[in-house]
């Protein structure tokens, strides 16, 4: 069995961390990884292979940039070159992002079939890009690996219980990467504060590319920085770009993007999460910390729901409020929401026989 991973994103490196080596160690299947290029810093994809130990990638194509449709278009193009000559017999892909879709549906055009990690989950957004992607990979792909019940439901409320292909509740390959990596935490380079702290990012594209939005977040984070603890923010590329061109002063520990472990180390001694991310949100959980989350909606309703994660949307006093109200609150885990650290050991199985039941 050869399997043929599309990975480009940092959440996508750290997931094919410990998804990759549990492929490897399973008799009876090999792996071909394939780098988008989607994101290309050192920091945003190097550092990565560098410190997780991620296979290097056999293809790397350098494609980024553009508008989506640009670049999704091209790296179906070029994809499907790659698949051409390498023959696979399945494709993998994870998430939401443009290389996720790209590489389903170049998979899907040659017939190959296609393995989803983190399908089924859903914000009910379809203005984010990441809805989007994650919809039309999931009707793409015949095997469906779930990370919670909910992504489960929200399969079969969109019929797929009458459709020829295996959904199967593995748990979340996110929380092996935070067991596996937990015990190799490192601190940050440069001053960091000591613990206490507020541990924030901030990048996605509804709070990014609404000036309106992301002045109003700026404007809480500088408060909550005077009045409640510090702020630190590594600062995504993007995220970066837009503060300078709208001229937004930010009056918080900004520090560049880190490394995983470094995130593990900042992780493990905040006293609260505030973020707009999707993973960081279940990283606050899978090391004890409450989460306050700047966005309308979020996939990870278990968080909302056990009372780990609140939404607060953009708006400043909402999210002043919030973290004022969580900060050193800690927050345990005990229905094992994620499935407790097994997801990536039981997707290799599974795709070296699928016979194995795992769900
Ligand atoms: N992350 C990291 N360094 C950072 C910021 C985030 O290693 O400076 C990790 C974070 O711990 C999580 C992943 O990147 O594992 C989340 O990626 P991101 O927030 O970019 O994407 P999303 O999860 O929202 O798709």
């Amino acid at each position: 069995m050869k399997v043929l991973t599309i990975i480009g994103a940092r959440p996508q490196f750290i997931k094919a961390s410990v998804v990759s080596k549990a492929i490897l160690d399973q008799p009876g299947i090999s792996e071909v990884i394939v780098h988008t290029g989607q994101h290309f810093d050192a920091n945003m994809s190097d550092i990565f292979f560098e410190q997780l130990s991620i296979p290097k990638p056999h293809v790397q194509l350098d494609i980024h940039g553009g508008s989506h449709g640009q670049m999704t278009g091209r790296m179906l193009m070029e994809i499907e070159g790659v698949m051409l000559n390498e023959r696979p017999d399945r494709v993998m892909v994870y998430g939401d992002t443009n290389s996720t879709l790209a590489g389903a549906l170049a998979a899907a055009k040659l017939n190959i079939p296609v393995a989803h990690i983190e399908a089924g989950l859903r914000s009910f957004n379809m203005r984010m890009p990441e809805e989007v992607n994650r919809i039309l990979t999931d009707q793409v792909s015949d095997i469906l690996f779930c990370p919670t019940e909910v992504a489960v439901d929200n399969l079969k409320q969109e019929g797929f219980a009458n459709k020829p292909v295996q959904m199967l509740n593995v748990g979340d390959v996110m929380q092996d990467s935070a067991m596996f990596f937990a015990q190799r935490a490192a601190q940050p380079m440069g001053k960091v504060h000591a613990e206490g702290f507020i541990l924030t990012t901030l990048h996605r594209a509804e709070n990014t590319d609404d000036p309106v939005r992301l002045t109003s977040i700026v404007k809480a984070l500088n408060e909550i920085n005077r009045s409640i603890a510090p702020v630190v923010l590594p600062l995504h590329p993007r995220t970066r770009g837009v503060v300078e061109r709208l001229g937004l002063q930010l009056d918080v520990q900004v520090i560049d993007p880190v490394g995983y472990l470094e995130m593990i180390w900042l992780l493990q001694r905040c006293g609260l999460v505030l973020t707009d991310s999707g993973g960081v949100q279940k990283e606050a959980f899978f090391f004890g910390k409450a989460c306050v989350t700047m966005r309308d909606q979020t996939e990870w309703v278990e968080l909302i729901n056990c009372g780990a994660n609140v939404l607060v949307g953009a708006e400043t006093d909402l999210i002043i409020d919030a973290a004022n109200r969580n900060h050193g609150r800690s927050v345990t885990d005990p229905h094992n929401l994620y499935g407790g650290g097994q997801a990536s050991s039981k997707i290799a199985s599974y795709l070296s026989s699928p016979s194995v039941s795992v769900g």
